[in-house]
């Protein structure tokens, strides 16, 4: 098998960089390219179940997050106004742990595992052209590479998605999130008058809101809502400060516990919950998609990241599989053995109905991507 071709993948988030770390373990030449001048530490918490440790571990990043995350034993659902606890899942015995951590403490060991020099930052993607030679990307600063194939990892508005596409903007789901984290004294004085649970979403009619330790030391308290809002009319903005006055009045009748960890919060910001159906398709010639560019969701479950990651080992698996000059076969298999589990994830995730009421969670976490046998469809 030849490994010599060039790989490009496009975006150095959690499922680009997890693809580039992975490829180049597998021996591969990949370069990642990046829009953003340099990394940057986004202040808000990830749960990473134990279908994507086992991952961290193929990565040679397990250990690492195990030292920085709080090892949560379940995942408790209350009932948002009296805390009455109405689903309650174990996430222990997956054969990994179950974090929840810091986002962007996890995202800088990702980025710091990839070879460096093959890292590119301040390269947004303008101009993707192919042919039967290869694939020639031009980036916004003028600059102009080649590659035999390329990795769409570039998010919701990717610029791969709508080369094989065709422009198309996200949908608004009608949703917003909050985030905000706790920590430092106010987090010992909420600590002192309420028992916050590791791993915790209360729900309440139409919005939600859940909460989690992010380090092992349990000295980091963040929260993230699911909120019903019928606009998003901040122009094209990702995310806005939001006032503390509009949290407390969309959760006012929650248990008092909830509006204590407003008031103990930093900064709050609010997000946009964007989506987009199914696509038909997830590659074209020489060009593959992964992760939030192929099939973003609502982020309910707290899989969306998880399932990049996933999409990333399973087209390593398939590039090995079938060799890169058959990259083709390798991005057909990929989509063969990704698109049934990935859509389920973000059909049940964008209805957010996920431990809302007692259910066995193992077909999420029980999931390991190494251990599924490769299905190829047959063809006349
Ligand atoms: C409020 C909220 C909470 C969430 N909580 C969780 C959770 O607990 N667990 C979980 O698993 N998931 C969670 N998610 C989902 C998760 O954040 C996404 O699914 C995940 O980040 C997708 O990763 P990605 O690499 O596909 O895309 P992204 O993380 O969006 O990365 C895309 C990258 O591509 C770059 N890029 C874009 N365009 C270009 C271009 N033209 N040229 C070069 N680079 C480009 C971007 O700068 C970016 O770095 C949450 C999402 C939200 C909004």
């Amino acid at each position: 098998m030849s490994h010599s071709k060039k790989i490009a993948v496009i975006g150095a988030g959690l499922g680009g960089a997890a693809m580039g770390i992975l490829l180049q373990k597998a021996g591969f030449d990949v370069e990642v390219y990046e829009q953003a001048p340099a990394f940057s530490r986004l202040g808000a918490g990830i749960h990473i179940g134990p279908n994507i440790m086992k991952i961290f571990r193929e990565m040679g990043l397990e250990h690492d997050l195990e030292e920085m995350g709080c090892h949560s034993e379940e995942w408790i659902s209350r009932n948002g106004n009296t805390g009455e606890v109405q689903a309650q899942a174990k996430l222990t015995g997956y054969g990994a742990a179950y974090l929840t951590i810091h986002r962007g403490d996890m995202h800088a060991r990702q980025i710091e595992a990839l070879q460096q020099d093959k890292l590119h930052f301040d390269k947004r993607l303008s101009q993707v052209e192919q042919d039967e030679y290869g694939v020639t990307l031009t980036f916004a600063d003028g600059t102009v590479t080649q590659a035999d194939i390329v990795i769409g990892a570039d998010g919701i508005n990717s610029k791969i998605r709508e080369t094989i596409l065709g422009v198309e903007a996200p949908l608004y789901s009608g949703w917003v999130a909050h985030r905000a984290i706790i920590s430092g004294e106010k987090l010992k004085q909420l600590k002192a008058k309420f028992d916050l649970d590791d791993c915790v979403k209360w729900w309440y009619e139409d919005r939600h809101i859940m909460a989690y330790s992010t380090t092992k030391e349990r000295d980091e308290y963040y929260f993230v809502t699911g909120v019903p809002h019928p606009a998003w009319d901040f122009q094209g903005k990702s995310f806005v400060p939001c006032d503390k006055a509009e949290l407390f009045e969309t959760f006012k009748d929650f248990h008092p516990s909830i509006l204590a960890m407003i008031e103990a919060s930093d900064d709050v910001t609010k997000w946009p919950l964007n989506n987009r159906n199914p696509l038909p398709v997830w590659s074209n010639g020489r060009l593959v998609l992964l992760g939030d560019a192929c099939h973003p969701m609502k982020p309910h479950m707290a899989q969306g990241a998880g399932m990049a990651i996933e999409d990333a080992a399973m087209l390593t698996r398939c590039l090995l599989e079938e060799g890169l000059e058959n990259y083709e076969q390798a991005f057909s298999l990929y989509e063969q053995n990704r698109k049934e589990r990935a859509s389920q994830v973000q059909k049940v995730s964008n209805a957010n109905t996920f431990l809302k009421e007692q259910e066995d969670p193992s077909w999420v976490y029980g999931f390991d991507v190494y251990a599924q046998p490769l299905h190829a469809e047959e063809t006349a």
